[in-house]
């Protein structure tokens, strides 16, 4: 088989992790190149924009996540790349203008040191023989010891080991192989230990991935641990990824337990997003975010307009009182509207009307509810 064939395969099943922050369900937002490999607009985690290349470098894996279509055991067309091959066709559509960006992952070739080394080696080609200096996304191999991690992190621009549930029981349940505290949370540790500490690996990112409703996880039990990864590990970003049915074994946990519609398990997906802009972005404790009584977030109203009809006490608020982050919690006002506030206050202005805040439409009209003017 040629290398592009092998790129058009491997690209193609790097979809499933969204860690490099491009999307993969708006098909329309990722191009596929006439030789049939994808490339994928991205934010770049300093802020930006860049279309990267995004590819396994082999879907050979000896790990057996139950939601994974690649998992030892199973007979899909299994291919690798070599170091060499990675590299070369990197750098052909980086001369060509194409790309700006490799997002690097692989299944499990032997060992999670084996394949490390393996990706080290794409990093070293990159860097040192064809002096690439811009963006490189690597993966962490979930049990990567700790010499494997220092060497991945000495050659890229953002790191990702991803945690895929929130508990180890939910671990327990999705596989055999992985040990949650020891092959998955402390290499997550470590990248954190080493990337706070302001030397060498400073300018790293660490980023991650929860994959919801594999394992019967609730969202209160994901929301949890993703506060933690960003309070206490210093996570840059999580993502959350709707697990697809039919793409690991039939009757996952999550399945069986509280089975929701393909459609359902979208908005869980987006629920989930819009609690951890909260949380990121709006200044709220994770003990703040309101759950339904099974402990899930409610999939007919927006996180925020459900803790803001629980907490009548809080409104109305008074728009020409209220603080930056008070103002936040209002349904219908972002930071746009909020820091237009802000700035007619500072200069001396009131806000008087609707009209003053911004565009008046169905935002807005939410807004007025909750606030006195
Ligand atoms: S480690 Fe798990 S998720 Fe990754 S390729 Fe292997 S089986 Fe799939």
């Amino acid at each position: 088989m040629d290398i592009e064939k092998k790129l058009q395969i491997l690209s193609e099943a790097s979809q499933y992790d969204l860690s490099c922050a491009c999307g993969t369900k708006q098909d329309d937002r990722r191009k596929r190149t006439p030789e049939g490999v994808w490339l994928y607009p991205a934010s770049l985690p300093g802020g930006g924009t860049s279309i990267m290349l995004k590819t396994l470098m082999s879907n050979v894996c000896t790990n057996d996540c139950r939601y994974c279509p690649f998992r030892g055991g199973l007979d899909p067309r299994r291919v690798t790349l070599s170091p060499e091959e990675v590299a070369r066709c990197f750098m052909g559509y980086v001369r060509r203008k194409k790309i700006v960006g490799l997002f690097l992952s692989s299944g499990v070739i032997g060992t999670p040191d084996n394949t490390m080394a393996r990706m080290a080696a794409v990093g070293d080609i990159l860097r040192r023989k064809y002096r690439y200096r811009g963006y490189l996304h690597m993966k962490i191999i979930p049990g990567a010891s700790r010499a494997a991690i220092d060497h991945i992190l000495s050659l890229s621009s953002a790191v990702s080991l991803n945690v895929e549930v929130p508990t180890a029981a939910a671990m327990k349940q999705l596989s055999d192989k992985k040990d949650f505290q020891r092959d998955i949370v402390e290499p997550i540790r470590r990248i954190s230990e080493l990337t706070s500490r302001g030397e060498r690996f400073a300018r790293v990112r660490q980023s991650t991935q929860f994959i919801v409703g594999a394992a019967d996880e609730s969202d209160a039990q994901i929301v949890r641990a993703a506060y933690g990864l960003y309070k206490r590990l210093k996570i840059s970003r999580v993502y959350y990824s709707a697990y697809q049915r039919g793409l690991g074994e039939s009757e996952l946990p999550g399945e069986s337990s509280a089975p929701i519609s393909p459609g359902d398990a979208l908005t869980r997906e987006h629920r989930l997003y819009q609690t951890d802009w909260l949380v990121r972005k709006y200044g709220f404790e994770d003990s703040e975010i309101p759950f339904e009584p099974g402990g899930n977030l409610s999939l007919e109203s927006d996180p925020k307009e459900v803790w803001a009809r629980r907490h009548p006490e809080f409104f109305p608020l008074d728009v020409n009182r209220a603080d930056k982050f008070e103002l936040l919690r209002v349904p219908g006002l972002g930071h746009v509207s909020v820091n237009r506030i802000i700035k007619l206050r500072a200069n001396g202005g009131r806000v008087s009307r609707l009209s003053h805040i911004g565009k008046v439409g169905k935002r807005l009209a939410k807004a007025k509810r909750y606030l006195k003017l």
